[in-house]
């Protein structure tokens, strides 16, 4: 599904979604955090921070490193995009706006990133953390493989 759709669709819903969560926030969406996020919603790929800092300066853009990993801090923090910790690198989000904890489904052949919430998994993993009186502060559950276009197209070959 991720593989041929109407792109243009998923990035004008990313900025629309973002814009309409920071006005109801209170936070400021900023012409580089707009312009970051747009960069980051290229694809369904994940963004390393050193591309979008090649590409912001590719377009003359003056914005510092700190500044770009600021904008990216906020974006986090507003829950638009997602790092993935095993590339270190950024994916947009889906569905922003509420709180959720995702998995991510990884293809290391065409490096596309699908997020993916199973209540069911986040419900054992309270219930095993409970268990031990644990308290989660922070949980990544990034799954390496090969994606469904992918493998459809390892047969046809
Ligand atoms: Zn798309
Ligand atoms: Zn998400
Ligand atoms: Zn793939």
């Amino acid at each position: 599904m991720v593989h041929s759709h109407d792109h243009d669709a998923c990035i004008d819903n990313a900025v629309e979604e973002a814009a309409r969560l920071c006005a109801e926030r209170g936070s400021r969406f900023t012409d580089l955090r707009r312009r970051i996020l747009i960069m980051i919603w290229q694809g369904h790929k994940a963004v390393k921070a050193y591309d979008l800092l090649d590409q912001l300066a590719n377009e003359g853009g003056s914005a510092k490193p700190p500044t770009v990993y600021r904008a990216l801090d906020f974006l986090m923090d507003e829950g638009l995009v997602h790092k993935i910790e095993s590339l270190n690198a950024y994916i947009g989000c889906p569905h922003p706006g509420g709180d959720h904890v995702s998995q991510f489904l990884i293809c290391d052949v065409c490096e596309t990133v699908d997020e993916v919430t199973s209540a069911g998994l986040n419900k054992a993993v309270a219930k095993a953390s409970a268990e031990k009186s644990f308290s989660i502060k922070r949980q990544t559950l990034e799954l390496h493989g090969v994606c469904a276009a992918c493998s459809k197209k390892k047969q046809a070959a």
